[in-house]
C-alpha cells in the first residue's frame, strides 16, 4: 500500500470507529514555555489532559507532524545512522478524553494492524507495565487480559516492561499513565527461527522496533513526586507513520518507503553517489533526506533557522545535512534546496503549505547552504593553521578550547575537527572540549530555570472566560494560583473564572495592570498564555484568594497597542495591494511603543513603494474605517470573506474575523474601534531579516508624532547651525562640498610635512648588518602622520625596519614596520614586538608582521620603548 494511501487508512478506519479526524497543529509550537516542537500526537490535547479545557470531541484521531530533536525527545544523533528514527516523523494517534479506556483502544490497533493491514500475528509483540510496589501502582493487569484475547496463543507475546519503557509521564508533573506498546518482528523467517523476536524487543534490534505505543492516562504526578488518581480516565496513542509504512511495504528500512525513495534517488543523481553501495555514504544519503523534511516543513511553519531558540535547532539541523555532504558526498557546492521539487511532490498532497510555500523554503535552504559552506570553508582554514603549528611545535595534542571555539562560533561540527584532526595523526583534548561544552550548557540551563509548584485550587473552573475585548476591568475571581521560581525570583501565577487582561499571543504582548480586593492590591506585570490557559503574573500571591476581585488593565498601554495592531492589518493589506499577492505575514511584534512586520518577499522594498504603502495606511485611517468583528466563524468561511490563514498558526475550528474596510484578518487581538484613532501611521525602517523575508517597523498616534516632532527639531537644530532660512538640503550639500575640499587641502600639507620630516629623518638613519634601521621620537604628530612616513620611507629601500614614537596631545603612539624582504628572511613580527614593548607607554596595540601601531597614556615612557624595540629587531637581524 502507497504511503499516502495508508495515512488515509488509518483516519478512516476511526472515523468508522466515531472519532473526529483534526488536522496536524503546527510542528513549531508558539506558546508553551516547556515545548518548542510538537514531539508527539498528544500535544495539542495538552489542555484537556491538565482539565484546562473541556474537550470538543470525546474521540479524536489524526495523523500528526513530530519533530525529535531536542528536549525529552532527542533523537538526532540517531538519525541516518539507525534505519527507522527521524528528526521530523508523522505520528498516527487516536486519543478518547474520559471515553473509551484500554479495552477499546488494544482491540481496535489490533483489528486496524491484523485485520486491515494484514500483519500476521505472528510478527507482533504487545508490552505491558510490570507495575512499581513502591508507588503503589499495580501491575497492567488489565491490559494483559485484553492482549490474551487478541492473540490466538498468547504465550511469549505479551511481556512486560519496566517504568522506563511502558509507564508514560507529561513532564515533571501532570498526566501520567502505564502504556502498552506494540512491537513488530520483520526478520527473515529464517532469522525468526534462530532467535525468537520475545528476547529482541526493546533491545535495539533495527528489525524488531516498537510501532505503536498506547497509553492510559489514569494519574496526576503531583509536584511532591506522590500520585493521584484522575477522576476521569484517557486514551493517548501514537504510532510511526514511516515505521508502519516499512512494515507494510515489506521492507527492512524506512528509507526504502516510497516516502524516501524519490528524494534518495534525487540525492543520488545530484551527487552521483548511488544508494545502497557504501554504508557510509548511505549515512549522508538518510541523514540529508531525512533534515531535509525538517527544515521545509519548518519553514512552512513560520519557523526560519535563525541563532536563537527553534530557529537555532533547525539552523543546526540544516547544517548537519550539509556537513554530511559535504565531507561524505563531496558537495562543496549547495544542493539540498535542490531536493525541495522531489519532497514537495511526495507529500504536498497532505501537506499544502509545502505546495504553497515551495519557493520561500527553497530560497532559504539554498541561502544558508552558502552561508554554511563558506563557515566550513573558514573553519577548514583555520584548523589548517592550527596544525601546522602542533607540528611546529611537535605536539599532537589538539586544543579543546580552540575546538570549541570552531564549534561554538564557527558552527563548525566537533566531530568534523576530530576527523581531520585523525587524518593528520593528531588527536582532540576531548575533557577540556567537553568541559568548555559543559560549562556553556550550565548556562544556558541556569538563563532557563523555571520551577514550578503545584497549583492551589480555589474553586473549580471550567476555563477562564476573556472579556478583554469589550472591558477594560471586570469583577473576577481567581480560581488557582501557584509560585514559580524563574532565575531564582519567586513570582506568583494567578488564573481567574473570568478576564479582561489579554495574553501575550499572535504576536500582540500582554496586559499589565491590577486586581484589588477591599482588602488588597495586586499589581499584575503580565499576562501571557501557557497552551490556552492564561496567566496573570505577580509578585505576591493573594492574602484572601477567596475574596471578590476587581481586574484593571493598564488602559492606555491596551490602547497604543490596540492602534498598532490595527495599523499591523491595514500595513499587511496595502502592503498585499503594492507589492502582490505573494506578500504573507511571517511574523509580528505588537506592542505598545510600535508595530513589526515580518513578511515574504523576495526584493527590497523601495522607498517609493515604502511611502506608497505608508500613504495607503494614513488613508486609511483618515478615512476613519468602522471595525466589524465576526466571531465564530467556521474556518471555510472565514476564507470565502478573504482572510488568510497563516501557516504554523493553530486555529480552532471557528475563528474571528477582523475587518476594516478591505483588509480581512483572523486574528484574535485587540483592536481599534475605527482607524481614525490610530491618527498617523509612520514607518520608520525596512531591512531583511532571512532569504525572502522582510521586515518593517512603525510607529502611530502619540509616537508617530513625538518620532515626526523629533525629526523635525534636528532639522530645525540643524537649519539653525548653518544659519539657513530656505532651503536645508542646499546648504548642507554646500557643508559637505566645502570640507570635502578643506579636506583634500590638508592631506596635500600633511604629505608635504611628512615629505618635509622624512628628509629630516632619512639622514638619521642607522646601518645595522647591511640593514636600514630608523628610529625616532617625534613630537605632534598624529597615528595618520606618522604611517604615512613610515610608508614613504619604506619606499626608498627594501630592507628597512622602522620605529617611530610620537607624542600628541597628550597621548603617545608607536609604529613598528620592516619591509616585506625582512618579514620574510627575519621572521621578525612587527605585531609581536608592538605588544613586547607598548607597556613601556602604558597602553597597547597590534597589527601585521609588516606594520603594527600602539597607542598609550605615558608620553615620558616613548624613548624607553623605542630602544627597546630597537634592541629586539638588532637582536634578529
Ligand atoms: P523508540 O524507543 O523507538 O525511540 P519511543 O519510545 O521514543 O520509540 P514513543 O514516544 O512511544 O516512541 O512514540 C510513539 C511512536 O512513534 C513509536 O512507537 C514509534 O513508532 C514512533 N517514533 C518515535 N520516535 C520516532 C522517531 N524518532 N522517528 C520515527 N518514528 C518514531
Ligand atoms: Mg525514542
Amino acid at each position: 500500500m502507497k504511503s499516502n494511501e495508508l495515512r488515509e487508512e488509518f483516519l478512516h478506519f476511526f472515523k468508522s470507529k466515531q472519532h473526529t479526524i483534526v488536522p496536524s497543529a503546527p510542528m513549531v509550537i508558539k506558546n508553551d514555555p516547556t515545548l518548542m516542537f510538537t514531539n508527539a500526537g498528544m500535544n495539542q490535547f495538552k489542555d484537556i489532559f491538565l482539565g484546562n479545557k473541556p474537550a470538543e470531541y470525546k474521540r479524536v484521531a489524526n495523523a500528526q507532524k513530530c519533530l525529535r530533536v531536542s528536549g525529552k525527545h532527542n533523537d538526532l544523533e540517531e538519525v541516518g545512522l539507525d534505519t527507522y528514527h527521524h528528526t521530523m516523523f508523522e505520528m498516527l494517534g487516536n486519543w478518547s478524553f474520559g471515553d473509551y479506556f484500554k479495552k477499546e483502544a488494544i482491540e481496535w490497533a489490533w483489528e486496524f494492524l491484523t485485520k486491515k493491514l494484514g500483519i500476521s500475528e505472528d510478527r507482533l509483540y504487545a508490552t505491558i507495565f510490570e507495575g512499581s510496589p513502591e508507588e503503589n501502582v499495580p501491575r497492567d493487569n488489565e491490559a494483559s487480559s485484553y492482549w490474551e484475547k487478541c492473540f490466538s496463543n498468547p504465550r511469549g507475546k505479551i511481556l512486560e516492561g519496566s517504568k522506563k519503557d511502558n509507564f508514560w509521564e507529561m513532564g515533571e508533573t501532570g498526566p501520567c499513565g502505564p502504556c502498552s506498546e506494540i512491537h513488530v518482528d520483520i526478520r527473515s523467517d529464517e532469522e525468526r527461527l534462530k532467535i525468537p523476536g520475545e528476547q529482541l524487543v526493546n533491545k535495539g534490534h533495527p528489525q524488531v522496533i516498537e510501532i505503536w505505543n498506547l497509553v492510559f492516562i489514569q494519574y496526576n504526578r503531583k509536584a511532591n513526586g506522590s500520585l493521584e488518581v484522575l477522576p476521569s480516565h484517557h486514551v493517548d496513542t501514537g504510532m510511526g507513520f514511516e515505521r508502519l509504512c516499512m512494515v507494510t511495504q515489506g521492507k527492512r528500512s524506512n528509507y526504502d518507503t516510497d516516502i524516501f525513495q524519490p528524494i534518495i534517488s534525487e540525492i543520488a543523481s545530484i551527487t552521483g553517489k548511488p544508494y545502497g553501495v557504501d554504508a557510509k555514504t548511505d549515512i549522508a544519503h538518510r541523514v540529508i533526506a531525512d533534515h531535509l523534511r525538517t527544515v521545509a516543513f519548518s519553514v512552512a511553519d513560520s519557523q526560519l533557522p535563525s541563532n536563537n531558540r527553534a530557529g537555532y535547532v533547525i539552523r543546526r539541523i540544516l547544517r548537519r545535512a550539509v556537513r554530511y555532504g559535504y565531507t561524505t558526498l563531496g558537495m562543496t557546492e549547495p544542493f539540498i534546496y535542490r531536493l525541495v521539487p522531489v519532497l514537495v511532490h511526495t507529500m504536498g498532497g497532505h501537506y499544502p503549505e509545502l505546495i504553497s510555500q515551495q519557493e520561500l523554503i527553497t530560497n532559504v535552504i539554498h541561502e544558508e547552504e552558502q552561508s554554511f559552506l563558506k563557515t566550513l570553508g573558514k573553519g577548514l582554514r583555520m584548523i589548517e593553521r592550527k596544525i601546522d603549528e602542533l607540528k611546529e611545535n611537535k605536539a599532537t595534542d589538539f586544543s579543546g578550547k580552540a575546538a570549541f571555539e570552531l564549534y561554538d562560533t564557527y558552527g563548525f561540527p566537533v566531530d568534523l575537527t576530530q576527523l581531520i584532526l585523525r587524518e593528520n595523526g593528531l588527536t582532540l583534548n576531548n575533557d577540556e572540549f567537553t568541559e568548555e561544552l559543559n560549562a556553556q550548557k550550565e548556562r544556558s540551563r541556569n538563563d532557563a530555570v523555571k520551577v514550578s509548584g503545584d497549583w492551589i485550587v480555589v474553586r473549580d473552573s471550567e476555563g477562564t472566560v476573556f472579556t478583554g475585548y469589550d472591558k477594560t476591568e471586570d469583577d473576577i475571581k481567581i480560581v488557582r494560583y501557584r509560585k514559580i521560581n524563574v532565575k531564582g525570583k519567586d513570582l506568583y501565577q494567578l488564573v481567574f473564572d473570568r478576564t479582561p487582561f489579554y495574553a501575550e499571543s499572535g504576536g500582540q504582548t500582554g496586559d499589565n495592570g491590577y486586581i484589588e480586593s477591599d482588602n488588597e492590591r495586586i499589581e499584575v506585570s503580565n499576562t501571557v498564555k501557557e497552551n490556552n490557559l492564561i496567566i496573570h503574573i505577580s509578585a505576591n500571591p493573594p492574602a484572601d484568594a477567596f475574596a471578590p476581585f476587581r481586574a484593571v488593565i493598564n488602559v492606555k498601554a491596551r490602547q497604543l497597542t490596540a492602534r498598532n495592531h490595527t495599523a499591523t492589518h491595514l500595513l499587511h493589506y496595502a502592503l498585499r495591494s503594492i507589492l502582490g499577492s505573494h506578500v504573507e505575514q511571517k511574523g509580528s511584534l505588537v506592542s505598545p511603543e510600535k508595530l513589526r512586520f515580518d513578511f515574504s518577499h523576495f526584493n527590497r522594498v523601495t522607498p517609493e513603494e515604502l511611502t506608497q504603502a505608508e500613504r495607503m495606511v494614513n488613508e486609511i485611517i483618515m478615512s476613519n474605517i468602522i471595525r466589524i468583528v465576526h466571531e465564530n466563524v467556521p474556518v471555510d468561511e472565514a476564507k470565502k470573506m478573504g482572510a488568510m490563514a497563516l501557516f504554523g498558526e493553530k486555529y480552532g475550528n471557528n475563528v474571528r474575523v477582523i475587518r476594516f474596510g478591505n483588509s480581512v484578518e483572523l486574528c484574535g487581538g485587540t483592536h481599534v474601534e475605527s482607524t481614525g484613532t490610530i491618527g498617523l501611521f509612520k514607518i520608520i525602517s525596512e531591512g531583511a531579516v532571512a532569504a525572502g523575508i522582510r521586515r518593517i517597523e512603525a510607529v502611530t498616534s502619540e509616537n508617530a508624532l513625538n518620532y515626526v516632532n523629533e525629526k523635525l527639531n534636528s532639522l530645525n537644530e540643524i537649519s539653525g547651525m548653518i544659519k539657513s532660512t530656505g532651503n536645508i538640503t542646499a546648504g548642507v550639500l554646500k557643508l559637505i562640498e566645502e570640507n570635502k575640499a578643506l579636506r583634500q587641502t590638508i592631506e596635500k600639507m600633511q604629505d608635504n610635512a611628512a615629505l618635509a620630516k622624512r628628509k629630516e629623518l632619512t639622514d638619521k638613519a642607522e646601518i645595522f648588518n647591511g640593514y636600514t634601521i630608523f628610529s625616532y621620537i617625534l613630537e605632534d604628530a598624529t597615528p595618520d602622520m606618522i604611517k604615512n612616513i613610515a610608508h614613504q620611507i619604506m619606499q626608498s629601500n627594501s630592507e628597512i625596519a622602522i620605529v617611530i614614537g610620537s607624542s600628541f596631545e597628550g597621548k603617545a603612539f608607536l609604529l613598528v614596520a620592516f619591509t616585506d624582504n625582512i618579514v620574510k628572511s627575519k621572521t621578525l613580527n612587527a605585531d609581536e614586538i608592538i605588544k613586547s614593548v607598548s607597556s613601556e607607554i602604558n597602553g597597547g596595540g597590534g597589527g601585521q608582521p609588516f606594520l603594527a601601531t600602539a597607542g598609550g597614556k605615558k608620553p615620558e615612557g616613548l624613548q624607553q620603548a623605542v630602544k627597546k624595540a630597537v634592541d629586539k629587531i638588532k637582536s634578529m637581524l
